[in-house]
């Protein structure tokens, strides 16, 4: 099998792919129009890539109002990434709490969980490919809008603030890196649930319905 797959970059921490996201997302409204049945002979990445797109579809289409792929914006992009959250498995701490800025907190806490970044940034990476693959246009490719990119650092900004962990990985700085090693061995070490462990899929384990508040 041949790992390089296009994707450019080894990821060490993918899991076995959440293969009941398409399967979940589709099922409630019937899934006689799609059903992927080429995948087994993809590689992980495309595989991924094909259910990350089914999963984007669906959620257009249960959009309120409804919305097409032709008229999504950056903006649609980033609620997607918001209404994603849900499904989180990272703790992300708010400002009040005592464990912020901590990465590794010596007991629970009420804080909410919502997709790593790291996590968010693969998936773009894909929808983005997949879009263009799909007949759309660079240049009105929605993933790949400046406030999405912008809404990523945010994201990217806060998270390393809240989980203590300075988001360094995977960044090569042939010329000029003005980060110090240190910290770059320490987020090696203790990022690996956050920024590595993402591209396993964004929807996984045991949060296969989507459930919308209804506490
Ligand atoms: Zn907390």
């Amino acid at each position: 099998m041949d790992l390089a797959s296009g994707s450019g970059s080894h990821d060490p921490g993918e899991p076995p792919g959440p293969s009941q996201l398409g399967g979940a997302v589709e099922s409630p409204t019937g899934r006689s129009r799609l059903q992927a049945t080429a995948t087994q002979s993809l590689s992980r990445y495309e595989s991924q890539k094909r259910r990350d797109w089914n999963t984007f579809l669906q959620y257009l289409k249960n959009h309120k109002p409804p919305l097409t792929l032709a008229r999504c914006s950056g903006a649609h992009v980033i609620e997607f990434l918001k209404y994603l959250d849900q499904f989180g498995k990272t703790k992300v701490h708010v400002t009040g709490c005592p464990y912020f800025g901590y990465p590794n907190p010596p007991a629970p806490c009420a804080c909410p969980l919502k997709q790593a970044w790291g996590s968010l940034d693969a998936l773009i990476g894909r929808l983005r490919a997949a879009y263009e693959e799909n007949g759309g246009q660079p240049e009105s490719n929605p993933f790949g809008a400046r406030a999405v990119r912008i809404y990523l650092r945010e994201v990217k900004d806060s998270q390393a603030k809240a989980r203590g962990i300075p988001y360094e990985k995977k960044k090569r700085k042939r010329a000029g890196g003005s980060t110090p090693s240190t910290t770059a061995k320490a987020a090696n070490t203790s990022v690996d649930d956050g920024a590595g462990g993402g591209d396993g899929g964004i929807i996984s384990s045991s949060d296969s319905a989507p459930v919308t508040s209804t506490l």
